[in-house]
């Protein structure tokens, strides 16, 4: 069974996927993941994250993995565990800009793909359901106002014991939208057959019992 979940960043994708793939004892995937662990390297190295050919010889041999373990959430870069340094705003802009390249997309997918092939999954991201899983048989687009968005985000950072400005954080939600909806390659829209659900007034359980319902795997 696939399961894609898409939507904009802070509409609480990533923690309901997480339980979600839990109580269907599915594997979890966190796509974005593997986009900020190319935003890293490209910092990391020093290239430009809009020069789709410089990206293209930087993926050379590189394998990237983002797993659920028993400890938690992990995202390798050639076996490196780099979920420590990923989870920044810094972070989510590179691979933002990463993102729009299509050959950053083209080597992600086909990792994704390979990853889900043969096995039970849910899966996160922005082009589940319209281009890696479009035979996915359950499809949710998660949305939430910009405001609750930023509002979840700087909580998180903030419980992680970092500095979060929240109009600050705000800013770049509404960039980091406008950068993912527009650009060429794969951009962030619903899939035709994904149910969209609003989560502005729901907790992570109550969204969780929604998608069950949906799926009609409540008891
Ligand atoms: O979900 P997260 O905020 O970690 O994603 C970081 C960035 O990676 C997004 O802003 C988006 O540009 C990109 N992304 C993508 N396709 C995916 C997952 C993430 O373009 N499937």
């Amino acid at each position: 069974m696939h399961v894609a979940i898409d939507g904009p960043s802070g509409a609480g994708k990533s923690t309901v996927a997480r339980r979600l793939a839990e109580a269907l004892g599915c594997v979890y995937m966190d796509t974005g993941a593997m986009y900020r662990a190319v935003g890293l390297l490209a910092r990391r190295k020093n290239v430009d994250e809009r020069d789709d050919a410089a990206l293209k010889r930087m993926l050379e041999g590189v394998e990237i993995r983002a797993v659920l373990s028993p400890e938690g959430q992990r995202t390798l870069l050639n076996g490196e565990d780099v979920e420590s340094s990923i989870r920044n705003q810094e972070i989510g802009m590179a691979a933002s800009n990463v993102a729009a390249c299509p050959s950053v997309r083209r080597a992600l997918v086909e990792m994704q793909r390979r990853a889900a092939q043969g096995c039970d999954v849910v899966m996160d991201g922005r082009d589940i359901g319209t281009n890696v899983l479009p035979n996915a048989e359950h499809k949710f687009f998660l949305t939430a106002s910009p405001e609750v968005r930023a509002r979840r985000r700087c909580d998180e950072m903030r419980a992680r014991g970092q500095a979060a400005d929240l109009p600050t954080i705000l800013r770049e939600v509404q960039e980091r939208d406008a950068q993912d909806t527009t650009r060429k390659e794969s951009p962030l829209i619903r899939a035709a057959d994904a149910v969209e659900v609003r989560t502005d007034d729901l907790s992570i359980d109550e969204v969780v019992e929604v998608l069950l319902a949906l799926m009609g795997r409540l008891p």
